[in-house]
This record gives C-alpha cells, structure tokens and sequence, in this order.
C-alpha cells in the first residue's frame, strides 16, 4: 500500500522535517513528549479558530469522522466530493502512499476545481505552513483533485485563551506558487521519514531548532546530553 509500513498524517510530516529525531520520538516514544501549559493553550486556540473559519460559511459539510474512523473519513469524502453540489467540504480526508491529510476548507472554485485552505492562529504565514499545505496538495493531487489555489488563512492578531470571546478577523494569504513548487518533492521526503521510521532513535543533538518551534521532547534530548556531559 505504502512506501512504508507506518501510516503519516501531516504533522507527523512536518515533525519530520522539523527534526527525523522528534518524528521517531512522536511514533516510538510518544510518552516522552511534555507539553507545557502554553503550548496546550495555543493548541486549544487552533481548534477555536478553525471553527470560526467554518462558522464563517453560511453552509458546508463538515467530515464528522475522527482520526480513528479514516477509511471512514475518506469514504464521507469522496461522497461529498461527487455530490457537485457547490458547496464547502471541512475535514475532507485522503490518503497517498500511507500519508494522511485533512484539509481544513475545500471551497469549490465553481470551474470544477478546488480552493485548498489552512487555516491558522497566526499573524504570518510561517515556511513550515507552506511546507504543510504542499504535503496536503501532495496527497489532494495524487486523488485526482484539481486544486485551483492553495490559500493560507491567518489572523490579523492571534487568538489567546484570555480572548476567547475576541472578535477574530482573517486574512488570505495566497501561497499557491511557493506550495506547488515544494509539491514534487513531497514523496522523496516521505520516504526518508519512513526510513528513519524503521531504524533506531537518530542521533540528533538538541539546538537552536528545538525552539523553532517548541519541540515537546526537549527534556527527553537535553537529558541525554547532560548526561554525556556528566556533573560539572
Ligand atoms: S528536542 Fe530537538 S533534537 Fe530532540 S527531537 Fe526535538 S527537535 Fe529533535
């Protein structure tokens, strides 16, 4: 079926460009991972600004099915997908070579092709969120899914738990050639994320990337290197 034996959402993609070492870590020893109170909050922000950027359609259909009813997923998906009955899909879920996407917004471009849209609680639009919507692209287009624009949509100001109730106002940000150029190289990096997975922990040094961004096995790598480097 695959590349490799391992089934790859996304962000399993985007940890391995990250770091091989935190995406072997996310797979084998996922207990290891500490996330802080900050982190969990901006995660839960995510989510709320996700379902604003839905609310903002009059109409849509939303895939219901969770991350572990995929085949479910997918199958809700392609039923939408024929349905042709112009509107928005939220959570559409595909499958390419093992690699697992859910795309936050499908809007139909009403040519027959589709507007794929992430939408995230950020000012700007970060290289690793290109990366990420051409991983998606990647797997849209393996489905014989005419993609129309790729479309980031941020925020003017960042969502915090403390303004939950706040007023959020989006922006697009139309990153269709910088995505499509980085597509072609999607499935090399796929293989290399399934080898890595089926070897022993990378011998990464922790460094300056493990903040950019936050990586949740920190205390996990700088152990190892405090240890190497013994008491002082
Ligand atoms: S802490 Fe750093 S070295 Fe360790 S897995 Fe995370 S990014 Fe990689």
């Amino acid at each position: 079926m695959s590349l490799h034996q391992q089934r790859l959402s996304k962000s399993k993609v985007a940890a391995f460009e990250h770091c091989p070492r935190r995406l072997w870590l996310q797979v084998h020893r996922r207990e290891l991972g500490q996330f802080d109170e900050q982190t969990l909050a901006l995660f839960q922000c995510g989510h709320a600004v996700g379902e604003m950027a839905r609310r903002r359609y009059r109409r849509g259909h939303l895939v219901t099915e969770t991350h572990l009813e995929i085949p479910a997923a997918i199958s809700r998906t392609r039923e939408l997908l024929a349905a042709t009955d112009g509107l928005p899909i939220f959570e559409a879920a595909f499958e390419r070579q093992g690699v697992i996407v859910r795309a936050d917004i499908l809007e139909p471009d009403h040519w027959g092709g589709w507007r794929l849209i992430e939408v995230k609680n950020s000012r700007n639009v970060k290289a690793y969120q290109i990366r990420d919507v051409a991983t998606q692209a990647w797997v849209l287009q393996g489905n014989r899914i005419c993609i129309s624009a790729i479309v980031v949509r941020h925020v003017e100001r960042p969502l915090r738990l403390n303004s939950r109730n706040a007023t959020v106002r989006f922006l697009d940000a139309d990153v269709t050639p910088n995505a499509q150029r980085l597509v072609p190289g999607r499935e090399t990096i796929v293989m290399a994320a399934g080898v890595v997975l089926q070897g022993v922990e990378p011998a990464i040094r922790p460094g300056p990337h493990c903040v950019r961004p936050n990586c949740e096995f920190r205390h996990h790598c700088y152990q190892d290197v405090e240890a190497a480097i013994g008491p002082e």
